[in-house]
């Protein structure tokens, strides 16, 4: 980075308000991403010290009437054992991740049909009712406004939707034509006006994108404020219309994670399983790089090998709830603590 970058960094990092021409040098390689990280790390530890959220990741059905052309669990997929977990297993994950320590349960899956409302708000009720003092997030995808109402007064809190990409020519090179951006964004300003605290998020490094679209990708989240922000790079799946498609790369997602952090100081950012995937040591670089909240996974160990949204994707390591405390130990040896909390936002 040069010494002129370097000051725009600085002044990104005092008034969060840097210029696309900013941006775009800091999304485009360079040899000393060390003074991002650097920058990105201290604005962390401002508003969160060294505190680490955790949630307990429930993949709960991976049938999905969608078919997104990256995806794994998409329709057109037949290479693929299906399943969609019952109320009485989602519960029983539940109370495992209790035990373990986990308040947050983030019930995530393709858009399953037979999950209509009245299922899911069932399902949802019996959470709340169990677990008063814990964190609900959904993350099914796109529904109607009255079906994020329903589920919201059924105890919903929180709702994880990424837009993928913000720029309309992307997203149509990346989903179906019965998808649209439209539609996704509609369901994101939904979910805020209802009351969610609200993620989103985009791959890094998916089919045909550029720094334009990462770009576009900053200003979307600018305007939409939301209170968590998941990226991950993209990873191809073997029986995908993206197969052969590149892996987006390490180097780019932790330049995106710290550009994020600068951005929105306060934003819970997650250290994905992508990122996990991607190296060895990706979730570790991810908090270095400005993450602030990791999301083991509580499924069933026996269905975690089919929710396959790309290949090598990894689930019985650390990023496994079970072994919470290597992962514990991991976060400390990154400098970070994994903390027992509800983990809301702290706006400042
Ligand atoms: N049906 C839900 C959940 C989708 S899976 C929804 O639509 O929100 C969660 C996330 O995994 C997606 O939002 C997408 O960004 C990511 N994902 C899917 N396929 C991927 C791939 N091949 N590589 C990397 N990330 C992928």
């Amino acid at each position: 980075m040069s010494n002129q970058n370097f000051l725009t960094t600085q002044e990104l990092f005092v008034t969060q308000d840097a210029s696309d021409d900013a941006l775009l040098s800091l999304i485009a390689p360079t040899q000393e991403d060390t003074i991002l990280f650097t920058l990105a790390d201290h604005v962390r530890r401002q508003h969160y010290g060294t505190d680490v959220f955790l949630r307990g990741l429930i993949e709960f059905t991976n049938i999905c009437k969608n078919n997104c052309y990256y995806c794994g669990i998409r329709c057109g997929n037949k290479h693929i054992t299906r399943y969609r977990m019952t109320e009485p297993e989602i519960l029983a994950c539940c109370e495992e991740g209790y035990t373990l320590g986990f308040r947050t349960f983030v019930l995530q899956g393709g858009e399953d049909p037979e999950n209509t409302d009245d299922v899911m708000c069932r399902i949802v009720s019996a959470i709340r009712a169990r677990f008063p003092d814990c964190a609900i997030t959904l993350s099914i995808g796109e529904r109607s406004r009255e079906s994020y109402l329903r589920l919201f007064r059924a105890g919903a809190n929180r709702y994880l939707l990424r837009h993928e990409t913000a720029d309309p020519i992307h997203y149509a090179r990346l989903h179906p034509h019965s998808m649209s951006l439209e539609n996704r964004k509609r369901c994101l300003y939904d979910l805020k006006e209802i009351g969610y605290q609200v993620g989103s998020g985009f791959m890094v490094g998916s089919p045909f994108q550029t720094p334009v679209h990462l770009l576009a990708d900053l200003r979307f989240l600018q305007r939409l404020q939301p209170d968590m922000i998941g990226i991950g790079p993209f990873l191809s799946q073997k029986d995908t219309p993206f197969a052969d498609y590149p892996n987006g790369s390490l180097a780019l997602t932790l330049r995106m994670l710290a550009i994020l952090r600068l951005m929105f100081p306060d934003a819970l950012i997650p250290a994905t399983t992508a990122l996990g995937t991607v190296h060895p040591e990706g979730r570790e670089l991810g908090l270095k790089a400005g993450a602030n909240v990791v999301m083991p996974n509580l499924s069933p160990m026996r269905l975690r090998k089919h929710y396959t949204l790309y290949d090598h994707k990894i689930s019985t390591g650390e990023e496994s709830a079970q072994s919470r405390a290597l992962l514990e130990q991991r976060i400390i040896a990154a400098g970070y603590r994994a903390i027992t909390d509800i983990g809301d936002v702290r706006r400042s």
